[in-house]
């Protein structure tokens, strides 16, 4: 076992603190991110203007590697699922998009839920532990290294666990995301994805919020919500609706809800109905998720009649309605389909 420290879990501050211990000037810690973050290097001898007894002080008393890349697997749309393998076993997946000029990277936050939302894959993983900043962020590093200079665009923390169970970690991520000398991804380049955790929710919109907000909804009474999601029992629908309501926005900053269509469960004209409803007076647009089907769970995607009509019920409430067809559906990199445990 390593036991040194995981120097992508610092920090610009913390980083700084330790360039000091080692008798150096505050300016090393910018360098250092530079180097790791813009660079992408993947060793501290490559980190050409620090002196030779520094890179050997970090290398001495610091690792800064990335999760071990395990396997990949390429959809038919061009996708790409990555298998990581932690420190301790543990394996988690992200999920590259490539789209038009876009680049996008879905990310994991916890090996396995622990929240068990009816129709998601991961949810009926057992829980293992949070992951850490480093963990976090080592996934963008990895899979920009392997993409060779093709940068990414946009991260999104929809995949595996819940972002916001994990909140310590991921707002550290989200804060070194952001450095001007680092990876550069603005507040709008990032979103963040929650099942509703209100206390969290408020967390981060009391923090300098460094992402944007969606929602996964996916329900519009608390009883349908409470069978597909749980959480709803602590964190009630309407309870949620008024945190969002409470979150601040930028100007012309919307919040995401994300709505995943499923037969017979949430996709009725009622539903429909009541949506417009319940997302009064919260600047909202909606993802409609057509289900992706699984032999292991018990659920059917909404027909193709009923995802167009549903759309349509909310767009003549003139609420922003859009269906987003989920990527990688062949190689199980869908929405609610990653597990961990893939293999080539
Ligand atoms: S949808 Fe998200 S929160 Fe729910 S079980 Fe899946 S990973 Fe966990």
């Amino acid at each position: 076992m390593d036991e040194r420290i995981d120097i992508k879990n610092l920090d610009r501050n913390e980083l700084k603190g330790l360039v000091r211990q080692f008798g150096k000037e505050d300016y090393r810690a910018r360098q250092i991110i530079h180097w790791i973050y813009h660079e992408n290097v993947d060793s501290y001898a490559k980190m050409t203007n620090l002196s030779k007894k520094l890179r050997d002080l970090l290398q001495k008393t610091s690792r800064m590697d990335c999760p071990a890349l395990a396997a990949v697997q390429t959809s038919r749309d061009g996708s790409q699922k990555f298998l990581f393998v932690l420190d301790d076993g543990e394996s988690i997946e992200s999920v590259l998009i490539p789209d038009k000029g876009r680049r996008t990277l879905c990310i994991s936050t916890q090996a396995g839920c622990s929240l068990g939302c009816r129709f998601c894959l991961t949810g009926q993983r057992r829980f293992s532990r949070n992951l850490s900043t480093s963990e976090i962020l080592g996934q963008i590093l990895a899979v920009q290294r392997m993409s060779k200079n093709r940068s990414l665009t946009n991260i999104v923390f929809m995949g595996m666990g819940e972002p916001l169970a994990n909140f310590k970690n991921t707002l550290k991520a989200l804060e070194i995301m952001n450095y001007d000398d680092g990876l550069r991804f603005s507040k709008r380049r990032i979103t963040l994805s929650t099942v509703g955790l209100i206390p969290e929710i408020e967390k981060l919109g009391q923090s300098s919020q460094r992402c944007r907000l969606a929602v996964s909804l996916n329900a519009t009474n608390c009883e349908t919500r409470t069978f597909l999601m749980p959480v709803n029992r602590q964190y009630p629908l309407e309870d949620l609706l008024d945190a969002c309501r409470r979150f601040p926005l930028a100007p012309r900053e919307r919040i995401t809800f994300e709505y995943v269509l499923i037969k017979g469960m949430n996709d009725s004209d009622e539903d429909a109905k009541r949506l417009p409803r319940l997302l009064q007076g919260i600047r909202a647009k909606l993802n409609l998720i057509p289900y992706n089907e699984s032999p292991l769970l018990p659920f059917e995607r909404a027909s193709e009649g009923r995802i167009l009509a549903f759309q349509q019920a909310l767009l003549q409430k003139n609420l922003t309605a859009i269906i987003r067809r989920s990527r990688g559906a062949d190689i199980s990199a869908a929405c609610g389909q990653l597990r961990g445990e893939f293999r080539i």
